[in-house]
């Protein structure tokens, strides 16, 4: 105690001895300002708080009670504290507050400070909008000129949306090459520019703009800190000088979700496959294959009936009752006309047309004539398992007989290969099967033709059509009561109507066994 009063003393003395002296002040190469007061102990120049203030236009405040200074600038306060080396600047708009400590104690004078100026000037020079150093040679103040349109660095922040994320802009003013920014994964993007002014109200005015949802300015005598909180869209970041100007630029890099990326895929992917299984699935297409044509003339009747015409005419209504009730069903025939087609062709027009149902529509025979045997069989493509079958099976391929080089084409059939051909079909069999049990109803239902029901057999015809298919052999000409139905007009329609019924009843089960099972 006794101490701090000797110095006050001897301070006051040598104070009041050297009071004359003064600095200059230049501002801006200009001696135009008042003087500051100021002595000089142990070489350190120290000057007046107030004089200081006066010269530089800042507000000051002076509080008795404690015997502190307080500076003021729009964005700042530097107070300082008589017998005491700290001194504190707040930042008065984020709230920072940094404490300085200068190498000698702040001198008290009455109701004025002295502070050393050397030191007291770094302050300056962080609290105005110019530079500021003292010299101590000369004991001059040297200001740089006030521009305060130029004290702010940075004077806002702008959000650009780009094609793959978004660029932050610092608007600056001037070229800054001290900064430097990190992402954290908590979402905060945090920038760093040192010795930057910055608008303050600019950002804290900013509005949220994606992916920006805030930001938390901090102006420090030192640097502008700048903490973004970003959406979580955003997946990297980049920090940059605009290579066209003096803007700091924040390039946010957006995430591109794995998971949506992968959603939207599947999405794609799944509505492109229903549409193409509902095309699949859509009876729109039917092949109609009259049996046997041209040279061909297929199994004869009792009075002379031969198979290839009335597989022809049969064929033909049943395709015109098709297009004429079922408007968005194409019919295609694998022959219209009595001319000879060979039986792997058929298949390959079946599949060219994109059918979805395969016909083949024969008349049967017994292998002698007259014969009892009377009634509709329908077969499937399956390697014959009975002798009968086998029989049918014979025949009905015996007509590759007729085609050239058949030998070499159909050599492929052997009983083996023609296992593994129809198993291929086993995707078709189950609607192969459908299509016959709904055929074998409706023909039992509208005809008097007898049902010598559902068979299997090795047919070349059936081979070469990739979708479900069925030969159907009508009935029997070798019987003489029934090769007269068949012959018949009537015979013929009838026939064709319980035919039709069974593909329009087919095509409905058909669609709504998709909508089953794909659950749409
Ligand atoms: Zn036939």
């Amino acid at each position: 105690m006794r101490f701090t009063i000797i110095f006050q003393i001897v301070s006051f003395i040598f104070v009041f001895n050297t009071q004359a002296q003064t600095s200059r002040v230049i501002i801006d190469g200009r001696d135009e300002k008042p003087l500051i007061a100021t002595f000089t102990e142990h070489s350190i120049v120290y000057g007046s708080m107030r004089d200081v203030a006066n010269a530089l236009d800042l507000g000051l405040y002076f509080a008795a009670e404690t015997g502190k200074i307080e500076l003021k600038t729009a964005q700042f306060r530097l107070k300082a504290t008589g017998d005491n080396p700290f001194v504190v600047v707040n930042d008065i708009v984020t709230g920072a507050e940094s404490v300085y400590q200068l190498p000698v104690n702040v001198i008290s004078a009455g109701n004025d400070l002295f502070v050393p100026l050397n030191d007291f000037a770094r302050f300056l020079d962080i609290v105005l909008p110019t530079d500021v150093s003292f010299e101590t040679a000369g004991r001059e103040l040297v200001v740089g000129e006030f521009r305060p349109a130029h004290h702010i660095d940075i004077t806002g922040m702008e959000v650009e949306e780009r094609k793959n994320g978004y660029l932050i802009r610092l608007k600056s003013n001037r070229s800054i090459k001290d900064f430097s920014g990190f992402y954290r994964e908590d979402g905060w993007f945090y920038l760093t520019i040192v010795g930057a002014r910055v608008d303050m109200n600019a950002f804290k005015n900013f509005a949220p703009k994606t992916p920006v949802r805030r930001v938390v300015p901090e102006q420090t005598p030192t640097a502008f800190q700048l903490s973004i909180q970003l959406n979580r869209e955003v997946h990297s970041t980049d920090i940059f000088r605009d290579p066209k100007g003096d803007d700091i630029i924040i390039a946010l890099h957006r995430r591109v979700d794995p998971t949506e990326l992968a959603q939207n895929h599947r999405r794609a992917a799944t509505e492109e496959a229903l549409a193409r299984e509902r095309d699949r699935w859509k009876l729109d297409v039917i092949v109609i294959d009259p049996g046997h044509g041209g040279k061909d003339p297929g199994t004869i009747g009792v009075r002379g009936t031969r198979e290839k015409d009335v597989a022809l005419v049969i064929s033909k209504k049943l395709g015109e009752l098709i297009e004429r009730n079922m408007p968005n069903t194409r019919v295609v025939y694998t022959r219209e006309t009595d001319e000879f087609v060979e039986l792997d062709r058929r298949g390959q027009i079946a599949n060219e047309a994109g059918g979805k149902l395969f016909i083949s529509i024969h008349a049967n025979s017994m292998p002698r004539k007259p014969a009892p045997q009377r009634g509709f069989e329908i077969y499937l493509l399956r390697p014959g398992r009975t002798e009968e079958a086998i029989r049918i099976a014979e025949r009905e391929n015996s007509v590759i007989r007729f085609e050239e080089d058949y030998e070499e084409r159909y050599a492929h059939l052997t009983d083996e290969n023609f296992i593994l051909v129809t198993m291929a079909h086993s995707a078709y069999i189950r609607y192969s099967e459908q299509f016959a049990d709904i055929l074998q109803n409706k023909m039992r239902q509208n005809t008097r033709v007898n049902n010598r029901g559902i068979r299997q057999a090795g047919f070349y015809v059936l081979v070469g059509a990739s979708m479900p298919s069925v030969l159907f052999e009508v009935g029997y000409l070798s019987n003489p009561d029934e090769e007269r139905f068949l012959a018949s007009s009537q015979g013929q329609q009838q026939i064709a109507e319980a035919m039709f019924k069974a593909v329009e009843r087919f095509s409905r089960e058909y669609e709504t066994m998709f909508e089953t099972a794909s659950g749409f």
